[in-house]
């Protein structure tokens, strides 16, 4: 079987460890562990292909970490999350994007996703649709709005990025 490794990085507190856990386990964490880093294992079908997937979420990548940089060297897909109730948590993707485009040097087309998380959070929402578009669209890469909480298009998010990283891996 194929295997992937995904690195989830952003700020602290925007929900990385809510979509892990919700993609992983199923689940919605109860308790809330600002701190912890963990590593997953999870298969996943795309096209009919089944394929496993090792999942790191990080204890958050404000700061630029040497840790970091190993994650991203050995990682082939990442996820950049941010929190639809804090804009600057959006703009702090800008950093870690340029980091990975530089850690990984001359490589072309990496596969990366942005999310956006606690949809369900309606009356606290800081980003608009369009703000979110601006940066994407300039980016050039592909966007999801999530809700861990309600479970709302977290499978699509690894799933995206799963064929994401099976074109540009094909042998990984
Ligand atoms: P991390 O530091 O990026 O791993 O963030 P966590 O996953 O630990 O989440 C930080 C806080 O946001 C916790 O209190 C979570 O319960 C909450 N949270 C995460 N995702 C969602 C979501 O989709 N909806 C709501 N309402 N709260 C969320
Ligand atoms: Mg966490």
């Amino acid at each position: 079987m194929r295997e992937y490794g995904i690195v989830v990085l952003g700020a602290g507190g925007v929900g990385k460890s809510a979509l892990t856990a919700r993609f992983v386990k199923g689940e919605f964490p109860e308790h809330y562990n600002p701190t912890i880093e963990e590593q997953y294992q999870r298969e996943i079908e795309v096209s009919g292909e089944p394929i496993s997937l090792d999942i790191l979420d990080t204890a958050g990548a404000e700061q630029f970490t040497a840790l970091n940089e190993v994650y991203i060297t050995s990682g082939h897909g990442f996820l950049l999350v941010f929190s639809l109730t804090d804009e600057a948590s959006l703009r702090n993707l800008d950093n870690i994007r340029q980091q990975i485009l530089h850690i990984k040097g001359d490589e072309s087309d990496i596969p990366i996703v942005i999310v956006g998380t606690k949809q369900d959070l309606y009356t606290e929402r800081e980003v608009t649709r369009q703000t979110i578009q601006e940066y994407t669209t300039r980016w050039g890469l592909p966007l999801y709005e999530t809700s861990a909480k309600k479970n709302w298009h977290v499978k699509d998010v690894f799933e995206e990025l799963t064929v994401r990283m099976r074109k540009r891996y094909p042998s990984p």
